[in-house]
């Protein structure tokens, strides 16, 4: 398979008819179609076989122990904020810069948001800007209990100065990882380790969202190392149900007379979700899996190719800021535009963009700025999250992506800027 030139197969009708480039989009192939095809055509669509498949390759691919797949990485979030267990008055760090459901999975669970600042040029939560959350959260009266590093666009917030603050602090990590399916990073040896192997954290999400690195549809993961966090996640993913002998507390209703488990006894001992993934969804996710290795080169050709033909753009136009030791499997490529310089506000400039077929997005609007979070929390000023939110556009960024399309939206960029 040849990432990077469009399939025609898959892409052929969307590029003939519209010839737009979104700002992200899916790779499927006949071999992902053929996946899905056989569960269709198989004994389960849901609660078969695929999805422990998928799960145990992709701890597998991340080097983690447990790998637990679920609805999407907002169910995914959800879990681990039950698994650790937060009450009312407990707080849990959040970077503003991020999709309104890494901050939601806290409310879910009646925990409080602190929300923390950004470093303006790369849009990532350094320890500082946890610091201080941690200090407005506690002038409020809450108890700090967990952090959420957002890896924004596929890079990773500072993990060696965020897991350093949790130790001292005795706080959880829960890393959203929605970005950075297919990202490592150098560790403190010098040795490579992926997004998900949690070295440096309790627990990961991911998201297989279509505008992702893979896609199943909806669909999400958990990875830990923590043998405790997988089994309640484990049971929560599904009512809170369990089967398992061991974990049954009522032993007399569970077993028969002849001492073996009643065969029709379930257990539930915690409230849980139907968060489950379906065998279609891990069908395809396995099947993207074995890709997922040529989507970030893929990604990373094009993130270069960006990097190198819009630096005569500068000074108004930069790429948002590389992290060092970070080998990205790049979500997104993030243009910081000072539209001041330009003359040109974003809407007008988007609007350009789409008049010549290329898409962009914003990625994000400071989750702390939306009503529901004012009308909680009144209003808060962080300044770098503002910054990074006035300046930060989104180019197409997606494996199918030729270098065709990515000239297009180079030279439509540079005739913007450079008139
Ligand atoms: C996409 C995304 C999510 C939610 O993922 P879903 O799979 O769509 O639920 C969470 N956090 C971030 C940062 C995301 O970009």
């Amino acid at each position: 398979m040849v990432v990077g030139r469009r399939h025609a197969r898959s892409a052929g009708a969307f590029f003939v008819t519209a010839r737009f480039l979104p700002y992200g989009r899916q790779w499927i192939d006949e071999a992902d179609i053929a996946a899905v095809e056989q569960v269709l055509r198989g004994d389960w669509l849901t609660q078969g076989p695929s999805v422990g498949w998928f799960e145990r390759a992709f701890a597998e691919k991340v080097g983690a122990r447990h790998a637990i797949a679920c609805a999407n990485a907002t169910a995914a979030l959800h879990l681990c904020m039950l698994a650790l267990n937060l009450e009312p008055d407990d707080a849990v760090v959040v970077p503003s810069v991020t999709f309104l459901a890494t901050a939601n999975a806290v409310r879910y669970v009646g925990a409080q948001v602190a929300f923390a600042d950004v470093d303006p040029q790369s849009g990532l939560m350094r320890r500082q800007d946890a610091e201080d959350a941690i200090r407005r959260a506690e002038a409020r009266g809450w108890r700090v209990r967990a952090v959420i590093p957002v890896h924004l666009a596929g890079q990773t917030a500072d993990m060696a100065g965020l897991s350093a603050l949790a130790r001292e602090r005795a706080l959880s990590i829960v890393e959203d990882a929605a970005h950075a399916v297919g990202t490592h990073l150098t560790g403190p040896d010098g040795q490579k380790v992926a997004v998900g192997a949690c070295d440096r954290s309790d627990l990961a999400c991911f998201s297989f969202h279509p505008v992702k690195t893979m896609a199943t549809g909806e669909g999400g993961m958990v990875t830990t190392n923590d043998d405790a966090l997988a089994r309640r996640i484990r049971v929560a993913v599904s009512h809170g149900m369990t089967r398992d002998p061991a974990e049954f507390s009522d032993t007399l209703a569970a077993t028969a007379a002849s001492g073996q488990p009643n065969p029709w006894y379930y257990e539930m001992g915690e409230i849980g979700l139907n968060y489950r993934m379906t065998d279609l969804q891990a069908a395809l996710g396995l099947s993207q899996l074995s890709k997922l290795d040529a989507f970030v080169r893929a990604r990373q050709t094009l993130v270069d190719a960006y990097d190198m033909a819009l630096a005569p753009l500068a000074p108004v136009l930069r790429p948002a800021a590389k992290v060092p030791g970070v080998s990205a499997g790049w979500h997104l490529y993030v243009a910081l535009i000072d539209f001041a310089a330009l003359g040109l506000d974003r809407a007008a400039v988007m609007g350009r963009l789409r008049q010549d077929g290329v898409g962009s997005q914003v990625h994000y609007i400071p989750v702390h700025t939306q009503p529901y979070y004012r009308r909680l929390y009144g209003d808060l000023t962080l300044p770098g999250a503002q910054s990074w939110y006035h300046h930060c556009l989104s180019l197409p960024l997606y494996p199918a992506m030729s270098m065709t399309d990515h000239d297009r939206v180079v030279a439509t960029l540079t005739r913007l800027i450079k008139g």
